[in-house]
């Protein structure tokens, strides 16, 4: 089928406000959010509802069109975008957005699949109720992207990832057909659980359309808690006495190191050093809790007073009041736009090991690194509750582009050898999608891809559903391995 007959029948399914072909419409479908990775695609398809989205798939089916589901396009992995040269569609959820209902007694939300998270948050918080899913993209993302990446955020701590979150899914499948699985239930063992295969697909085995959320009961206080420990070990000894003192009352328990800081103090306006002397190694604890007034801050000044005198803390601030705890998360969040700020060469990993690890890997990491490469530094911050650090290695000075992109491969993989060594993660919150391809050859198992692949192919034999992503090709020479040119460097950024 021509282009021309293949628009002319997706307009007779979504109407003129559903689809878009002019140039300058198409380009921000076209690009992902860091600007990294480029694509191009014939028209962008905004379908109203799963009706919708099921005939614009069957076509696509029948007329082998390969499809890129988007949402509010923040991922960071390129998974989002057409690639250069594939002849996608994109699919735009963005009009499916309502809020479908609130089940306040069964603690349960169903949205569709375009809800952008934040508006999700509200209308949990207008039942009285939390929906926990939180990230610094959630006035933009939608809760489609958020389960097809299965975000992580700031309180996995204490609610765990998207996929913990979710008790029901409507899917469109590859072939067309529509799978309601929007069941609100909290128990259901009848067979395979379905939903979590779609969850952290991105994309490439169905459409999200439709979602049943899980809601919790809604903090009425909180306690925020900067505070200097001497080493790495001592913050996951300090994080064990939070949980014996506080229970579950912990959201959020973040490590920093001191250059972190160093860059957050020289490039972002308004920011001070909280306490007198400078440290090592920082963490930032939230503490979350039903009760109304102080008793949590009173809770966690106990519990910080009792880590001091064991030598885990050497100082520490509570924050008296909402805006002091937005200045300590301040701190902690302008860690990478100051990190970029910062003249010379950034090469970004998203990893995970296990909690017990992470001292063992930030000490072996930055020997190794060092050794390897003389001057370089690291910029170690994240979620050290979840095991998930933000392992950033910079080089100062500017490098060519061709010698930042040798330098960007062995420095990842000097750092993810490290990582599979400890049977960590290359890839803890961000995905895939186009620019972990290499990683997934180099240290998925076979046995683990032969897996991927044969649920791929049964949900879509065809390959039309976001070709290119998750999945390398079985050469191994998927667009991770040629994408080891000048671009490589800034993938890192
Ligand atoms: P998109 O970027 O549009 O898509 C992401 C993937 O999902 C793509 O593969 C796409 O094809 C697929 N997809 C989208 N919608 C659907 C659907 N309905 N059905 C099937 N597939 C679909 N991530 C974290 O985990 N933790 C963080 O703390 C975090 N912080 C961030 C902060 C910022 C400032 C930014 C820009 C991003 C951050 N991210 C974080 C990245 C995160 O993955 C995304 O923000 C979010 O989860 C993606 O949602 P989206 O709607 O933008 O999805
Ligand atoms: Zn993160």
């Amino acid at each position: 089928m021509t282009a021309h007959t293949l628009i002319e029948r997706l307009a007779a399914i979504v109407g003129p406000p559903g689809l878009l072909t002019d140039p300058g419409d198409l380009e921000p479908y076209t690009v992902d959010w860091r600007g990294v990775h480029r694509g191009a695609t014939p028209a962008v398809v905004r379908p109203a509802n799963a009706a919708e989205v099921a005939a614009v798939v069957k076509l696509c089916a029948e007329t082998r069109t390969p499809i890129v589901p988007q949402g509010g396009n923040t991922g960071m992995c390129g998974a989002s975008v057409p690639r250069e040269k594939g002849g996608e569609i994109v699919l735009s959820l963005a009009r499916m957005n309502r809020i479908l209902g609130v089940d306040a007694l069964n603690n349960t939300l169903s949205v569709e699949a375009g809800c952008i998270l934040a508006n999700i948050q509200q209308a949990a918080r207008e039942a009285s109720r939390l929906f926990p899913l939180s990230l610094g993209a959630e006035g933009s993302c939608q809760i489609g992207g958020n389960l097809s990446t299965n975000a992580g955020g700031v309180n996995v701590l204490r609610y765990g990832n998207t996929r913990d979150l979710v008790l029901g899914l409507e899917v469109v499948l590859p072939d067309g057909r529509i799978w309601d699985g929007m069941r609100g239930l909290r128990k259901d063992n009848t067979g395979y659980d379905l939903k979590q295969i779609f969850i952290g697909a991105e994309g490439t085995l169905g459409v999200i359309t439709a979602a049943v959320l899980k809601l919790f009961p809604l903090p009425r206080s909180g306690a925020t808690a900067w505070a200097a420990v001497p080493s790495p070990e001592a913050a996951l000894e300090l994080l064990a006495l939070l949980r014996s003192h506080c229970g579950d009352k912990m959201t959020a328990f973040e490590l920093i190191s001191r250059n972190c800081l160093d860059l957050v103090l020289r490039h972002i306006p308004g920011t001070r050093d909280p306490l007198p002397a400078p440290h090592g190694w920082y963490v930032l604890a939230e503490l979350g809790d039903v009760r109304e007034g102080g008793a949590i801050r009173a809770e966690l000044e106990g519990a910080l007073g009792a880590a001091m005198e064991r030598g885990l803390a050497s100082d520490a601030v509570i924050a008296e009041n909402a805006g002091q705890s937005q200045g300590l998360w301040k701190l902690r969040e302008t860690i990478p736009e100051a990190a970029r700020a910062e003249p010379g060469m950034l090469y970004r990993h998203d990893i995970a090991v296990a909690v017990s690890r992470v001292p063992a890997f930030i000490a072996e990491a930055q020997a190794a690194l060092q050794a390897r490469f003389p001057g370089i530094d690291v910029i170690c911050f994240g979620h050290l509750g979840d095991g998930n650090l933000h392992y950033n290695a910079f080089v100062p000075g500017r490098l060519r582009a061709d010698a930042a992109a040798r330098e960007a491969n062995d420095v990842t993989q000097c750092v993810f050898d490290i990582v599979a060594r400890h049977h960590g993660s290359f890839s803890a919150e961000h995905g895939i999608g186009q620019s972990k391809l290499l990683e997934m050859s180099r240290y998925k198992a076979g046995v683990e891809l032969e897996m991927m692949r044969a649920l791929k192919a049964t949900f879509d034999p065809l390959g039309i559903m976001n070709p290119g992503k998750v999945l390398p090709d079985e050469s191994g020479n998927g667009p991770g391995r040629t994408e080891a040119t000048p671009a490589l460097a800034d993938r890192y950024r």
